[in-house]
């Protein structure tokens, strides 16, 4: 019996640990100072009442012989992806019920997915990025390219025709950077995968914090995507599921390789290996597609969004250079004086009482930068832009 050694090829990722472990320690030696996390990946606000009103009625059903559900579809309900293939619509984007699954998250898809591909694909990546694209392909001795993300491309990296690369991951609204691309730049990677006959796997998870009309929220609203891309949704930070578990794959029919339909391979994949999400759980997800639901998770976004404005003002102020904060929960910034992401980590920990991550756990490109969600109450934004403001 031999192992995965593959496995022995992860780093370890100890950013959220040493986090939490200075964040514990500088706690223990200030009792009496409020310390304000922004270093949260959470949402906080609890979920909306359509959706709980959908949920208690769907689990009323399952204590009923008449209503009683067992397994389900594979690809989900056909009520919920219904509402996600007019969700699309409403951008213009026409999707098949058949291109719509429906899963327990994006984490699961983007890394999952992979199963369909060969192990002989090379993978490009941006850096810095969320880890979860690295580990995945390492699990699988994938050789992995990175491209920089850095202060010159706004950390929004475009193709270089010189480098082939199969397997290409977008995340647009991105963790960590919050940054956005916009339809120009999204058509440059479109072509670039048509031309490398190379597959784009977009991770759209933060979508809806998107309110300028003059971005893309899916990819499908480029052209020749649907001939060269998979995208990954989820329910998490749109409605608040990140403990509920819902997301949503969109992978077009017209998307073959080596003239096999990567829809047929994922369908075979997801109904071997997987068994759907409960019914109530996509009663809940439904319910975000109503008038009423949609307005309340809006209200919640919106209410993120604010958040991650406040902050944004102090930095626009302080004259510090950001992207993200606008059309995402994230805010990158660079750290003053060229220090390096742990060192403000400590500064701002010990003169601000503010949390944080460190941008050098996301990538070699995320050193000397600095994570800000907006995931918090509005007190604490508040008094943390407020004592950000007094120390930058
Ligand atoms: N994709 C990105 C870019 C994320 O930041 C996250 C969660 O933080 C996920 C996917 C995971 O989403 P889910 O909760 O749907 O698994």
């Amino acid at each position: 019996m031999k192992i995965n050694s593959n496995y022995l090829n992860l780093k370890d990722n100890y950013l959220f640990a040493d986090v939490a472990k200075k964040s514990s320690e500088f706690a223990e030696k200030n009792p009496t100072v409020k310390v304000i996390n922004l270093g949260i990946g959470d949402v906080t606000l609890p979920l909306c009442p359509e959706v709980v009103k959908a949920m208690q009625y769907a689990v009323l059903e399952m204590g009923k012989k008449e209503t009683f559900k067992g397994y389900g579809p594979y690809q989900g309900y056909d009520f919920l992806r219904s509402e996600i293939k007019n969700y699309y619509a409403r951008r213009n984007v026409e999707l098949d019920l058949d291109e719509i699954f429906v899963s327990d998250g994006a984490k699961s898809d983007v890394s999952n997915i992979l199963d369909v591909f060969s192990k002989e694909n090379s993978v490009m990546v941006p850096d810095p990025v969320y880890p979860v694209y690295v580990d995945t392909n390492v699990m699988d001795g994938r050789k992995i390219q990175y491209i920089n993300a850095n202060e010159e491309n706004d950390f929004l990296p475009l193709p270089d025709k010189s480098i082939h690369s199969d397997i290409i991951y977008l995340c647009s609204p991105n963790n960590p950077t919050g940054a956005v691309y916009n339809y120009k730049q999204l058509k440059q990677w479109v072509d670039y995968a048509l031309d490398n006959k190379a597959i784009i796997l977009f991770d759209s998870a933060y979508e809806a914090f998107i309110s300028d009309d003059s971005l893309p929220r899916s990819i499908f609203e480029i052209e020749g995507a649907n001939k060269c891309a998979i995208e990954f949704c989820s329910f998490s930070k749109t409605a608040g599921f990140t403990g509920v578990r819902c997301g949503y794959t969109i992978v077009p029919t017209e998307l073959t390789f080596e003239g096999n339909s990567i829809n047929n391979l994922w369908f075979r994949r997801q109904s071997t290996k997987f068994n759907g999400v409960s019914y109530v759980v996509q009663r809940g997800a439904a319910a975000v597609f109503s008038s009423e639901g949609m307005n309340q998770v809006k209200e919640n976004i919106n209410y993120y969004k604010e958040n991650a404005k406040l902050i944004a003002k102090v930095l626009t102020e302080r004259k510090i250079y950001f992207v993200g904060g606008k059309n995402s929960p994230y805010i990158w910034f660079k750290c003053p004086d060229g220090i390096t992401s742990w060192e403000f980590f400590d500064f701002l920990l010990e003169k601000a009482y503010v949390i944080g991550t460190p941008g050098s756990g996301f990538g070699k490109n995320g050193e000397s930068f600095f994570r800000l969600t907006s995931f918090g109450e509005r007190t604490d934004i508040l008094n943390a832009a407020g004592r950000l403001k007094n120390v930058l």
